[in-house]
């Protein structure tokens, strides 16, 4: 290709192994156009043409002309393309036939228009009929009528269907006469103008057409859900026609180098004879297998195989091909990487790793954090019972959906609302680009035509949402609100459930259960990738011994919150921590602490033995107390009932008691109250319970062979006397313990511990330095530090975010994904302080934020050592834990961590990817950095 021309044409020929442009010029060629010259350039069966680029596109659309030089262009294109097919546009004999097709950089499938079989005129048809016979070449002019009047001329496709339904029937050839006439008619009365008999007016007047669709509405509407630039612009690529409707020894085809469903790597591909490309993609009509190509023309099948895979290793990505047989000769059309489920993102990408097709960070950017959401989507529960489906379709993008049945896009969006809050499942005979508005407002689609590769099964895999297709036995009624399933009537409104994995169909609202998928053997072969090249550790936040047995499953490497509280709100504790709140005298305080010790103790010991040899922070209590008690009005409540039913006289004062000791706890602002590490300095019999409980339980462990790690963690301090006073009554406390005899034998009488503290207050991150020297470790509570630097609560806020959200005047939800700006800021430089002032110093992140992947990247940034998230969340933050590496350290990540074609073993010694032994930030310190409080 001239390259240096680039930039001043406007047109780039391909045709016989010989290509003006190539698969890199997707901007100017548009992703067809790239293609079609890449495969040109590698010698595959491509038909002769060329392409008009973006550029000219984008000048048509400003300047409502067409470029000065694109006509002349434009002239000595078609002359050579006559050449080269030694053929003649509008010849009278065998004339040449061209396809004007769109196609953006950024693919759009079905969103913008193309014209097929342009150049029939009345004059020229029974020359083309010369060529196969009568009916092929009317059945082509047909097609161009309708697509040229639908398409360059704007008549509703329904006027169309109309005129041929009047048609009479005597006969194939006769009724395609009449049905030509009627079109003819037909556009003559809508437009005014009889249908253009010249072939270069059809070809001027298609590719404006193709260039105006860049702005038709679902065009417009498919970039707004896909975030699509407004500016790009449509490609028009003319080529030289080849004919899928010459008889039975022609057909049309779409289909993948991979199922892009399940990701399996098998060619999954869909076949219809005597047929035109639009006829398989509008979901017209349902294909066959490609299995039906192979028993027909086994030549054309192994041929397709052979080309297809080429393709595969060429572009080093699972494609979507289009093909067409003329009397048994393969032609390609296009291919472009195939848009697939997140289960086949998942599949593919690990698979070519193996295969050394790409490396494994390839692979690992291949799939996005919402992909794995996807793929760990809840799923139908069916309970023990045996369901019967009502339909049976194709599993066309996996993933459940329950919903109500909508029966047209404009339904869809109203039941929908206007925040999509109802559950939608759009049920049509087949969609089309027209529906995309109601597929947007969707969760899942049902149709009754239509293949694997369908409009429906493309946009739902691309939306991620779940679609069951060519579903038979669906008759809509789209007037009567009605859709017949089977032997079933449903009305719009009314429920359905659908498994995209398996395309059975349910009636009424199932629930969903969390998936199975986490032990998807792919989605646990990439995230162990994603551990070994990860710079930042993914730990989880765990409560409960469960969520302890969860995250372990999920491979954290390490718990970063234990809020022990929780612990306490277990019926058969609450009454513990009620009588130590109530307890009248310090001596009784102690009486109900000692009781609640051992169960404390428990649950630790449980969770240092679903961690062996990873830290596990444990925070001191945290809550205002009053939370543990009932509301002043609930208090009120029992003590009147009480007395009305008489109870005995100690019960009364009971009751009495916790109403005046709930009185006593109410705060007028209690999320800024008595709690944090000023409960722990008000009462300090409380900590020192807790640390004698987890101590215990790292000894008791211990005795039994399991590393314990623990980490004690001070909540909300603010000021550094406060982190101080803890730490010294932490240490004393453990020297205490430490010095009992028999504790549980020799071997059990001392272990490391690591002291640290949350920082949640602003002033805290402001003196981080001044901390960062009295602590280990410390984490940083995003969301209490989110609440208290905007001011917002963060339990009341929902009421005025979303007006701050519509308003733009917050561009995110500050509790979901963290503020740069403000909560960020001082993130940053309190991490900064605290490393200067300590340079040994672990940090991590455990509020919210540490399982949100934007955050992540931006936690990764600062340097942290660690996020944590809910064991939930684990794989998400995981695969963007690698993202961020990769992205920060592409040399390291990419070339040292994870080679290219090298295959790691399980189990090899990553620095980060350490199932059992020491995590790796507590063997990076120094050695003095090890447990400073070790006894
Ligand atoms: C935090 O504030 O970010 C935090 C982790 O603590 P909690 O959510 O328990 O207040
Ligand atoms: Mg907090």
């Amino acid at each position: 290709m001239d390259r240096k021309r680039a930039g001043s044409r406007y047109i780039y020929r391909f045709g016989h192994a010989q290509a003006e442009g190539d698969g890199s010029m997707g901007e100017e060629l548009g992703g067809k156009g790239a293609s079609l010259a890449e495969m040109t350039r590698l010698g595959l069966p491509v038909p002769a043409g060329f392409t008009i680029s973006t550029r000219a596109c984008r000048f048509y659309l400003e300047q409502g002309a067409m470029p000065p030089s694109l006509e002349e262009e434009l002239e000595s294109a078609l002359g050579w393309l006559e050449l080269e097919q030694a053929q003649r546009l509008g010849g009278e004999r065998d004339p040449l036939l061209l396809s004007v097709r769109s196609g953006a950089s950024i693919s759009m499938p079905g969103m913008m228009d193309t014209i097929l079989n342009v150049g029939i005129n009345d004059t020229n048809i029974d020359g083309l009929a010369v060529k196969q016979n009568v009916t092929f070449a009317l059945d082509s002019y047909r097609r161009l009528l309708q697509m040229f009047g639908s398409v360059v001329l704007q008549i509703p496709k329904h006027a169309f269907d109309q005129a041929s339904e009047g048609v009479s029937r005597d006969g194939e050839e006769a009724s395609l006469r009449q049905t030509i006439l009627s079109f003819q008619q037909l556009i003559e009365h809508r437009s005014g103008k009889p249908f253009p008999m010249d072939p270069r007016a059809q070809l001027r007047q298609a590719v404006v057409a193709v260039f105006e669709s860049w702005n038709n509405d679902r065009a417009r509407h498919y970039r707004r859900i896909h975030r699509t630039p407004e500016n790009g612009g449509t490609a028009v690529t003319v080529q030289a026609m080849v004919f899928g409707n010459y008889g039975v020894n022609s057909g049309t085809g779409v289909g993948f180098t991979r199922n892009p469903s399940t990701g399996e790597k098998a060619m999954f591909a869909e076949f219809l004879a005597n047929a035109q490309g639009e006829d398989i993609v509008a979901g017209i009509r349902t294909p066959m297998p490609i299995a039906e190509l192979e028993r027909t023309m086994p030549r054309v099948y192994r041929k397709l195989r052979t080309v297809t895979s080429r393709l595969e290793a060429h572009y080093r990505d699972v494609q979507d091909f289009e093909f067409t047989v003329q009397n048994g000769e393969l032609f390609l059309l296009q291919t472009r990487a195939a848009k697939r489920s997140a289960l086949a993102k998942l599949r593919s990408a690990v698979e070519m790793a193996e295969e050394g097709l790409i490396s494994r960070t390839e692979a690992l950017l291949r799939v996005t954090p919402s992909d794995l959401e996807e793929v760990l989507s809840p799923q139908l529960d069916f309970g023990n019972v045996e369901l019967q489906p009502i339909a049976k379709g194709l599993p066309a993008s996996p993933g459940s959906a329950v919903g109500q049945v909508a029966l047209t896009a404009d339904r869809a969006v109203e039941l929908a609302g206007k925040h999509k809050q109802s559950p939608i499942i759009l049920v049509r005979q087949e969609t089309n680009a027209d529906d995309i508005h109601g597929m947007d407002a969707a969760v899942g689609f049902l149709t009754a035509h239509g293949g694997a590769t369908s409009h429906a099964a493309v946009v739902a895999r691309g939306m991620g949402k779940c679609c069951i297709t060519g579903a038979g036995g669906i008759v809509t009624d789209e007037v009567a609100g009605e859709v017949r399933i089977g032997e079933h009537t449903l009305k719009e409104g009314d429920w359905l459930s659908l498994d995209g994995s398996t395309g059975r169909v349910f009636p009424g609202q199932l629930t969903l259960r969390p998936s199975e998928s986490f032990d998807n053997p792919f989605l646990t072969k990439l995230l162990y990738w994603a551990r070994a090249c990860s710079l930042t550790a993914v730990w989880a936040n765990a409560d409960t011994p469960q969520d302890a047995e969860r995250a372990s499953h999920a491979s954290a490497m390490g718990i970063g919150l234990c809020r022990t509280e929780h612990m306490f709100f277990a019926k058969d504790r609450l009454a513990h921590i009620r009588s130590m709140i109530l307890a009248s005298s310090p001596a009784a305080r102690e009486r109900a602490l000692a009781s609640l010790l051992p169960v404390q103790q428990a649950d630790f010991e449980e969770l240092f033995r679903t961690m062996p040899g990873l830290p596990v922070t444990i925070r001191l209590i945290d809550p205002p107390l009053h939370e543990f008690l009932p509301t002043e009005v609930a208090a009120r409540e029992e003590l009147a009932q009480a007395r009305l039913q008489g109870t005995d006289v100690e019960n009364i004062q009971r009751l009495e008691e916790l109403l005046l000791r709930v009185q006593q706890l109410s705060e007028s602002n209690p999320m800024m109250g008595l709690r944090g590490c000023r409960l722990g300095i008000v009462h300090p019999e409380i900590i020192v319970m807790q640390v004698r409980a987890i101590l215990r339980a790292a000894l008791r462990v211990k005795a039994e062979g399991i590393l314990a790690l623990p980490e004690i963690m001070v909540p909300l301090v603010a000021c550094v006397e406060e982190v101080r006073f803890l730490r010294k009554l932490i240490d004393a406390t453990a020297a205490n313990l430490f010095a009992e005899e028999d504790l549980f034998g020799q071997e059990g009488r001392r272990i490391g511990y690591r002291v640290g503290v949350m920082i949640e207050v602003p002033r805290a991150a402001a003196c981080a330095d001044e901390i960062a020297r009295e602590v280990d470790f410390m984490s940083f509570g995003t969301n209490d530090l989110t609440q208290l630097t905007f001011g917002f609560s963060r339990d009341d806020a929902h009421k005025y975010l979303d007006t701050y959200l519509e308003l733009g005047i917050l561009k995110h939800n500050p509790f979901v994904t963290i503020d740069r700006e403000g909560v960020g800021s001082l993130i940053r430089s309190a991490v900064r302080k605290a490393r200067e002032a300590n340079p040994d110093i672990k940090i991590g992140i455990c509020g919210e934020h540490g399982g949100d992947p934007a955050s992540i990247a931006f936690f990764a940034e600062l340097g942290v050592d660690y996020v944590s998230c809910s064991p939930a969340r684990l794989p998400m933050a995981q695969l963007s834990a690698a993202h961020t590496s990769i992205a920060r350290a592409p040399v390291k990540s990419q070339q040292e961590k994870v080679p290219h074609g090298l295959r790691l073993v399980e189990g090899a010694s990553l620095s980060h990817d350490l199932p059992s032994q020491i995590p790796s930030v507590f063997r990076s310190s120094s050695p003095s950095a090890g447990p400073t409080s070790l006894a």
